[in-house]
C-alpha cells in the first residue's frame, strides 16, 4: 500500500487526486489532509478515506472539524505549524497544490521529510525554484510534474540524452480571451474571466489563464525543473488543449504528449509513476478532432509572456516579486477592486519599482515576497484613491 498526503485537498488538483485515490481504495493508505478554510469539504474527505490526521490552516475552522470528525479515530488540528507537521508525516507520495506562496513550508518540510513529490504549487517554484531544486537533489527525492504541460514535458523527456534537447514547447489554450481587443479587455469582468473555455480549474489560475500570467509562470517553472535557459522554453497557442508539451530532439525528433484536457490524466501519470494508472478521463478521438492548430501568442495583447522572459533574464527575486505582486493583483481583480488589465499592469509596475534584488536563500526570498506585496497592495489602493 502507498502512503498518501494531500497538501491542498479542498482545491481543484487536491480533489482530483482524490477521486484517483478513492477509485482504488485498496492501493492507498492516507496519511494526512491538508486544507486552507473549507472545514466542510475537508470533514466530507475525511469520512471518505480516512486519514490519520486532518488539518486545517484557518485555526477558527477547528472546533467545527473536530466536531464533524468527532468518533471517527481521526487526528484533527488547526494552524500554520499543525500544516507544516503534518507535511513531514512520513508518506511515499505527497501532492503539493496548496496555492499560492502559502504553499513553501508544507511543501519545503515534505520535500526534505522524504518521499516522491507531486508537484503542482507553481507559484512555489517560480518564487524559490533553485530552493525548491537543491532541496530535492539533497533529500533525493523524486520530483513528478504535476501542471499538465511541465508533466507532458516530464513524460517526453529522455534522461539518458538530456543533452540532446533542443527545446521544448508548452502549449497554452489562450484562455477565455485569445481573441479579445486589448480595448475590450479593459472591460472583463471576474465572472467573464472565472469561464475558462478548456480547463475546469481553482479561480486563482483560472484568472492567470485569462492574462496568460499562467504561462509566463509556467516557463520560469519549467526552466527550474528541466534546468533549460528561457530560450529553450517556447510557447506555443493551442486552443484544443490536447497537445500538452513537446521536447524537440538535436536529430529532428519532437515528443509529444496528449491526452484530453483533464488534470485526472497528469495526476495519475504523478500517482502511479514509473507505472500507468487506469482512468476513466476521456479518451481522444482523433477522428472527431479533425484538427488542431498552433499560433505564436500575441505579445501586445498579452504582455505577461514578456515579463516571464525579463524576470527570467533579472534573476534574483525578480520571479518572486513577479508571482507575489500577482497575487496580490489577481485577489483585487477577484474582489473588484482593480480591473483586468490592472492584473499585469501592476505586475510590471512592482517589478520596475522594485527593481533586481539579489535572492541568495529562503530568508531573502521570503522578505522580497513580503515587500511585493506590500507594494502591490500600496500601488492598488492609491491607484482606488
Ligand atoms: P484551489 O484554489 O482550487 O485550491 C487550493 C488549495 O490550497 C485548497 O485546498 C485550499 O484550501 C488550500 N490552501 C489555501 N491556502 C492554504 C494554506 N495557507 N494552508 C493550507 N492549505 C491552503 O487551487 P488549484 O487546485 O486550482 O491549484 C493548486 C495549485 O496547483 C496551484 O499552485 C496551481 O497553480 C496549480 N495547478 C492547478 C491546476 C488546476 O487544474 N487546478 C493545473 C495546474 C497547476 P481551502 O479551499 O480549504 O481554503
Amino acid at each position: 500500500m502507498k502512503t498518501i498526503s494531500i497538501l491542498g485537498s479542498t482545491g481543484s488538483v487536491g480533489t482530483q487526486t482524490l477521486d484517483l485515490i478513492l477509485a482504488e481504495p485498496d492501493r492507498y493508505r492516507v496519511r494526512a489532509l491538508v486544507a486552507g478554510r473549507n472545514t466542510a469539504l475537508l470533514a466530507e474527505q475525511a469520512r471518505a478515506c480516512r486519514p490519520e490526521i486532518a488539518v486545517i490552516h484557518d485555526r477558527a475552522g477547528l472546533p467545527a472539524l473536530e466536531q464533524a470528525l468527532a468518533g471517527t479515530g481521526i487526528a484533527v488540528a488547526g494552524g500554520a505549524d499543525a500544516v507544516r507537521e503534518a507535511a513531514t508525516l512520513t508518506a511515499d507520495w505527497t501532492m503539493a497544490a496548496i496555492i499560492g506562496m502559502a504553499g513553501l513550508h508544507p511543501t519545503l518540510a515534505a520535500i526534505r521529510r522524504g518521499g516522491a513529490i507531486a508537484f503542482a504549487n507553481k507559484e512555489v517554484l517560480v518564487s524559490a525554484g533553485d530552493i525548491m531544486m537543491d532541496a530535492v537533489t539533497e533529500a533525493g527525492v523524486r520530483l513528478l510534474p504535476v501542471d499538465s504541460e511541465h508533466n507532458a514535458i516530464f513524460q517526453c523527456w529522455e534522461s539518458a540524452n538530456a543533452r540532446s534537447v533542443e527545446r521544448i514547447i508548452l502549449t497554452a489554450s489562450g484562455g477565455p480571451f485569445r481573441q479579445t481587443s486589448r480595448e475590450a479587455m479593459a472591460a472583463i469582468t471576474p465572472e467573464a474571466a472565472l469561464k475558462h473555455p478548456v480547463w475546469s480549474m481553482g479561480a486563482k489560475i483560472t484568472i492567470d489563464s485569462a492574462t496568460m500570467m499562467n504561462k509566463s509562470l509556467e516557463v520560469i517553472e519549467a526552466a527550474r525543473l528541466f534546468r533549460l535557459p528561457s530560450a529553450a522554453v517556447d510557447v506555443l497557442v493551442h486552443p484544443q488543449s490536447v497537445v500538452h508539451g513537446i521536447v524537440c530532439y538535436s536529430d529532428g525528433s519532437m515528443l509529444a504528449q496528449l491526452g484530453a484536457p483533464d488534470m485526472h490524466i497528469p495526476i495519475a501519470h504523478a500517482l502511479g509513476w514509473p507505472e500507468r494508472l487506469t482512468t476513466c478521463a476521456k479518451r481522444l478521438d482523433f477522428a472527431a478532432l479533425a484538427r488542431m492548430d498552433f499560433m505564436e501568442p500575441d505579445a501586445e495583447r498579452f504582455p505577461a509572456l514578456r515579463l516571464a522572459r525579463e524576470v527570467l533574464e533579472a534573476g534574483g527575486g525578480a520571479p518572486a516579486i513577479m508571482n507575489a505582486a500577482n497575487e496580490v493583483a489577481v485577489a483585487a481583480f477577484l474582489a473588484r477592486r482593480i480591473g483586468f488589465l490592472d492584473i499585469v499592469g501592476t505586475v510590471e509596475a512592482v517589478l520596475n519599482d522594485m527593481g533586481p534584488l539579489p535572492a541568495p536563500d529562503l530568508d531573502a526570498i521570503i522578505a522580497i515576497d513580503a515587500a511585493a506585496r506590500q507594494a502591490a497592495d500600496a500601488l492598488i489602493l492609491s491607484r482606488a484613491a
